[in-house]
């Protein structure tokens, strides 16, 4: 499956959430946005044990 929605880059310095767009800037910060495709998370588990392991890590 394709898609065409892209990801905020620097969401995970920026964001609480990934920022999606069809731009090729974030609409929040103004970083450049990545094609979502390849997703960074278990596509199985797609936000709760990825959201869990960022909070742990940044605060
Ligand atoms: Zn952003």
């Amino acid at each position: 499956m394709k898609s065409d929605i892209r990801v905020c880059s620097a969401w995970r310095e920026r964001h609480d959430r990934p920022v999606y767009s069809l731009s090729s800037e974030c609409p929040v910060c103004s970083a450049k946005t990545e094609n979502s495709a390849p997703a960074p998370f278990d596509p199985e588990d797609p936000y709760g044990e990825y959201r869990r392991a960022l909070k742990r890590r940044s605060r």
